[in-house]
């Protein structure tokens, strides 16, 4: 058959191209109104998973840690945080309450993609090697209790049914990870296993989620930490919740009365966030289709992609750049969210880092001022409404506090930790995050809100856990 393309008009195609981009806006709009019903649905659903086990898209999971860091923790422990692309390895020297961190030394490692689908065994062996080769560095300034076994803080930033504070079953894989055989395990038996392969003697003594340990790791530093938030590849909240606020919980009630709950956010969806077809495709075409859509609307590993879906869409329909679809422009995930924030950023008048951009990763030579400002545009469009949307999520989570009104003569202050490289690196994310946080709780209730960054908590505060949670430790 022959096709035969007619080339489009300049001004069809940017008629066309305009009507995209508005549509798109249209159904991205994040008004106040709809953040409020947001934030009122994930409260809803935040007490209805903490009700019963599967009560909710909300898992709402109890992580056993009923008592955060104090500042007395003392001794050599390790940690080790699996969540995105890198996972790092860390050793802290705790000195107890005046000395507190006496040492720490970390080492990042990247993940080898095809270790992230393949089997248990290579992703675990391939950490426990890593640790091992850590530890077997341990150097001067770090003092091991003599006879007694290393300890370590397991962050595992995915999804687990804890049993415990040192066990947990895998519930499901996120953020690109994908090993059938994983599912369903518990992971410290896992690393356990590998550790014992590679002959490495080490315990684990805490498994927390990187939202728990961010939480630990804020509250080590300032006692008023109530809430930690991860703004990165993926995305996540915890917060403490009061025991008796927890109605599926059949154990003892925890001396401190308290229990930290790692919602799994992610997960979250509600007929009032703001889908569009792009999205729905994403989706569809996932490694976990239905779930996580929260999270693929607002976090790192999925951002990007929307604009890629939708410059696609203009490319197909509106010939935006030209009479064929650059090829490179239908790789999922080829536009990575680091280049869409530099593209976002970019202050120079003719949107040079833009046009480099689209040269260099979509082979799109030649762009026009008028086509870098569509490109512009259609970032603010989505990093706008994720970092809305997140705003409304802890919006929730301080309403089901009580902590979102002022009470009379009462000056609580509230802080919340936040991580994650689309808050650290994502500046437009991160400041309309907070503006649109201050407009939900207005000027009098912000007065006693602080938004902390904290930064590569999880790790630290993965080791405080292992040191309170030590099989070394009297119970007094
Ligand atoms: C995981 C969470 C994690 C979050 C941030 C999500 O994909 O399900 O467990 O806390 O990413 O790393
Ligand atoms: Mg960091």
């Amino acid at each position: 058959a022959l096709v035969v393309r007619h080339r489009m008009k300049s001004s069809g195609k940017w008629t066309r191209t305009m009507a995209i981009l508005r549509e798109f806006e249209g159904k991205c709009a994040t008004p106040i109104s709809k953040l409020r019903q947001v934030a009122d649905a994930m409260t809803v659903e935040m007490h209805a998973g903490l009700a019963s086990e599967g009560g909710s898209k909300l898992k709402m999971i109890i992580s056993y840690v009923d008592n955060l860091p104090t500042g007395d923790e003392a001794g050599l422990f390790y940690a080790l945080d699996l969540g995105g692309t890198n996972f790092r390895v860390l050793r802290v020297q705790l000195g107890g309450k005046d000395t507190r961190v006496v040492k720490q030394e970390f080492e990042e490692v990247s993940i080898p993609p095809h270790l992230m689908i393949g089997t248990s065994d290579a992703l675990f062996d391939f950490i426990a090697a890593a640790l091992a080769k850590f530890v077997a560095e341990e150097g001067e300034g770090f003092h091991p209790a003599p006879g007694r076994q290393r300890e370590l803080g397991f962050t595992f930033s995915f999804p687990v049914r804890q049993q415990s504070i040192a066990s947990g079953s895998l519930i499901k894989w996120t953020k690109g990870f994908s090993i059938e055989d994983t599912v369903g395990q518990d992971v410290v038996g896992e690393l356990t296993k590998a550790m014992e392969r590679i002959g490495l003697d080490m315990r684990v003594a805490a498994l927390v989620n990187d939202t728990i340990g961010t939480l630990a790791g804020g509250k080590y530093y300032n006692q008023d930490v109530i809430a930690a938030v991860i703004l990165g590849t993926g995305t996540n909240a915890a917060y403490v919740e009061r025991a008796q606020a927890i109605p599926k919980w059949h154990g003892l009630l925890p001396k401190s009365g308290e229990m930290v709950i790692n919602m799994e956010w992610g997960n979250f969806r509600s007929s009032h966030l703001p889908l569009t077809e792009y999205d729905q495709a994403l989706d569809v075409e996932s490694l976990n289709p239905g779930e996580q859509i929260f999270e693929k609307i607002i976090s790192g590993m999925y951002l990007g992609d929307i604009v890629r879906r939708v410059l696609c869409k203009m490319a197909e329909e509106a010939a935006f750049f030209g009479d064929t679809v650059p090829p490179k422009l239908k790789i999922p995930f080829i536009l990575r969210t680091p280049d869409m924030s530099a593209m976002h950023h970019d202050t120079s008048p003719d949107l040079r880092v833009v046009g480099s951009k689209l040269k260099d990763i979509l082979e799109i030579p030649n762009t026009s001022l008028k086509m870098r400002k569509v490109v512009v545009d259609l970032c603010d469009i989505v990093a706008l409404r994720g970092a809305r949307l997140s705003a409304a999520g802890i919006f929730g989570i301080l309403k089901k506090l009580g902590r979102d009104t002022v009470r009379e003569g009462e000056k609580q202050r509230s802080v919340i930790a936040l991580d994650g490289g689309l808050y650290e690196h994502y500046t437009k994310f991160s400041t309309c995050m907070e503006s649109t946080l201050k407009e939900l709780l207005g000027a009098e209730v912000t007065a006693n809100i602080l938004i902390e960054h904290s930064n590569d908590g999880s790790g630290i505060g993965a080791a405080l856990l292992a040191a309170s949670h030590s099989q070394y430790l009297e119970e007094s």
